[in-house]
C-alpha cells in the first residue's frame, strides 16, 4: 500500500485544522488534549467506533515515582527519589536506554499523576503490599513485580510505584479513559471516529502537511497546518509483521490488544521517512501468580535447570521462559506450597512422593532435577539462593511429600504478547530519520514509537501506560507550538 500522498498531487483538502490526532487511546487523547490547551484547533481521528483501544482495555496500572515521590506515594508514607527512580528502570532496559526520555520521564513522572489525578480519575489512599499481577483490593498503591527481586535490589531500594484508578481492578482503563473523553470534549477537540487515516501527506520538502483518511468507503483529504502526531498503537494484530519482527513469539502468543494494533502508524512513519527501531522486543508474560505462594515453587527447564529467580514479574519469567530450549518449562513444588495459577490452565506432569519418579516421568536426563532439587533445598534452608537470588521471604525447603511437577507449555499457555518496538522519536514526539533529523510536521507516540519500556526481561506492570500518557502529552504540546503553515 502506498502510505505517502504528495502533497503537490492534491488538488483540494476536505478539511483543515492545526493539529491531527491519528488514533484515540492513551497516547491520542493525551497528545490531543494538550495540543487543543495549548490552542491549537485539534482533530482526532479513530479507526473504530468509539476511542479507547488497549489503554481502555487495560487495568490502566501507571508506573510512577521520583521526585521524592508521587502524590500518592508520599501520602501514603513512600519517598521515592528521582535517582532511585531512574536507577530502577536503567536497570530494567539497560544498555537500551535513551537517556534524554528517560531524564524526563523520571524527573516528570510525579507531576504527571496528579495531571491525570486532575483529570477526574480516582485514586485511593490504601497500599496492597502483598504479591498480584493487579491488586484487587481497591487499594491504589502497588508493587508492581520486580523492585523487590534481584538484581534490581542491588542497585535501587524497593519503593511501590504501580498506580491503580480506585476499586477498579482489572478495570481501571475504563475509569481513566472515561474522565479522559470528558476533558477531551469540554475542550473542544473535534473527534471522528469511523476514520482510519491510511496515508500520510508530505511535501517536495519532506514535510508532513496531512493525512487521507478512510471513513464511510471515502477517501478524505485533511490538512494539517502545524502537525500530525500518529498514536496508532502498536503491531501486534499485524500477522505479517510479528511474523517478520518477533517469529518465535508469533508463534506462541495471544495477541493482546485491540484490533486497531496493525502498525499503521509505524507503517506510515517510516513510509515518510522515519525508521522503526526496537522491532525485536515484545511484552511476553506468564502469570505464575497470584497465589503468591507458587513463588516458593522453581521453575525447571528441559534439562532440569533453574533459570530465574522465580519471585520476578511474570514478564521477567516470560523473556527467561522463551530463551529456554524446546516448549516447555517445568514448575517443581511441594504439597505445602502447591496451588493452582489464578490465571493460567496448566497440566501436571507427575504427581509423586519421589522426586526421582518425577524426573523419569518427565523425560529428565537421571539425577538432574535430583541434583536441582538438592542444591536449591540446601541453600533455602538457610534463606539462601546462591545462583539466582531469590528474595529470603519466598526461600524455604521443597520438603513436604508428595511433589508436584506442572507444566507450562508455552504453546499451549498462549502468553499475551504485545509489541514494545516503533518509530525512533526524540522525547518530544518528533519522528526521526535514519540520522535522526526530526521529519517536520510529523509526530508519534504510545505503541507506535520505541518508548521507555523496551524488553520483556525489564517490564512491569503499569510502564507502557505511563510512558504512552506521559509522551503523548508531550508530543501533542511540541505539535501546538509549531508555526502555523
Ligand atoms: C488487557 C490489557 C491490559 C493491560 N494492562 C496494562 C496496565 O495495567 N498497565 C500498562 O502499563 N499497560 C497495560 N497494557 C498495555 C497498554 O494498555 C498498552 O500498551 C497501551 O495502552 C497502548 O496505548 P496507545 O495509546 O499506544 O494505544 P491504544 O490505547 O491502543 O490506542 C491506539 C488507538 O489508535 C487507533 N488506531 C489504530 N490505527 C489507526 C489508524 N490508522 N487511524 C486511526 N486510528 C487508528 C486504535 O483503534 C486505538 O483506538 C494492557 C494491555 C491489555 C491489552
Amino acid at each position: 500500500m502506498n502510505r505517502i500522498l504528495k502533497y503537490e498531487d492534491v488538488t483540494q483538502f476536505d478539511q483543515e485544522t492545526d493539529v491531527v490526532v491519528a488514533g484515540y487511546g492513551g497516547a491520542g487523547g493525551c497528545a490531543a488534549l494538550e495540543a487543543r490547551r495549548a490552542g491549537s484547533d485539534v482533530l482526532l481521528l479513530e479507526r473504530a467506533s468509539g476511542g479507547g483501544g488497549s489503554t481502555m482495555m487495560s487495568a490502566c496500572e501507571m508506573y510512577l515515582g521520583g521526585s521524592g515521590g508521587t502524590r500518592l506515594q508520599r501520602d501514603l508514607g513512600f519517598a521515592d527519589s528521582t535517582g532511585n527512580f531512574r536507577n530502577y528502570l536503567e536497570a530494567c532496559f539497560a544498555p537500551n536506554v535513551d537517556a534524554e526520555r528517560m531524564r524526563l520521564f523520571t524527573e516528570g513522572a510525579a507531576a504527571h499523576f496528579d495531571w491525570v489525578e486532575a483529570l477526574g480519575v480516582k485514586y485511593k489512599r490504601g497500599c496492597f503490599e502483598g504479591r498480584d499481577v493487579v491488586a484487587l483490593t481497591g487499594d491504589s498503591l502497588q508493587y508492581t513485580g520486580n523492585e523487590r527481586a534481584w538484581p534490581f535490589t542491588d542497585v535501587a531500594t524497593p519503593v511501590p510505584r504501580g498506580h491503580l484508578p480506585a476499586d477498579a481492578g482489572h478495570e481501571g482503563g475504563v475509569r481513566f479513559f472515561t474522565a479522559l473523553k470528558a476533558r477531551v470534549e469540554e475542550a473542544g477537540v473535534r473527534v471522528q471516529c469511523d476514520s482510519r487515516v491510511t496515508r500520510l501527506i508530505q511535501d517536495r520538502s519532506g514535510r508532513v502537511c496531512g493525512v487521507v483518511a478512510r471513513s464511510a468507503g471515502q477517501d478524505r483529504k485533511v490538512r494539517a497546518r502545524q502537525g500530525v502526531i500518529l498514536c496508532c498503537g502498536g503491531f501486534i494484530m499485524n500477522e505479517a509483521m510479528t511474523r517478520r519482527h518477533i517469529p518465535e513469539l508469533d508463534a506462541i502468543a495471544t495477541r493482546h490488544g485491540n484490533p486497531g494494533d496493525m502498525g499503521d502508524g509505524i507503517l506510515m512513519g517510516v513510509a515518510a521517512g522515519g525508521q522503526a527501531i526496537n522491532m525485536g522486543e515484545a511484552f511476553v508474560g506468564i502469570a505464575h501468580y497470584p497465589p503468591p505462594q507458587l513463588t516458593f515453587g522453581i521453575f525447571v527447564n528441559q534439562q532440569a535447570q533453574r533459570f530465574v529467580n522465580e519471585d520476578v514479574y511474570l514478564a521477567r519469567l516470560g523473556h527467561y521462559a522463551a530463551q529456554q530450549p524446546g516448549d516447555r518449562i517445568c514448575m517443581f513444588i511441594d504439597n505445602r506450597h502447591f496451588d493452582r495459577p489464578a490465571y493460567l490452565k496448566v497440566d501436571m506432569v507427575a504427581v509423586d512422593d519421589s522426586v526421582a519418579v518425577l524426573e523419569r516421568e518427565a523425560g529428565y536426563p537421571p539425577g538432574a532435577l535430583q541434583q536441582t532439587v538438592d542444591f536449591y533445598n540446601r541453600h533455602a534452608a538457610r534463606g539462601e539462593d546462591p545462583l539466582f537470588h531469590k528474595a529470603r521471604a519466598w526461600l524455604c525447603p521443597l520438603d513436604t511429600p508428595p511433589y508436584a511437577l506442572v507444566s507450562y507449555r508455552l504453546s499451549e499457555i498462549r502468553p499475551p504478547v504485545f509489541t514494545l518496538g516503533g518509530l525512533d522519536v526524540l522525547p518530544t514526539g518528533e519522528v526521526v530519520d535514519p540520522e535522526r533529523q526530526p521529519i517536520p510536521g510529523l509526530y508519534a507516540a504510545g505503541r507506535t514509537v520505541a518508548g521507555i519500556p523496551r524488553n520483556s526481561k525489564g517490564y512491569a506492570s503499569g510502564m507502557s501506560v505511563a510512558d504512552v500518557t506521559f509522551f503523548g502529552r508531550l508530543a501533542g504540546i511540541q505539535a501546538a507550538r509549531q508555526p502555523r503553515c
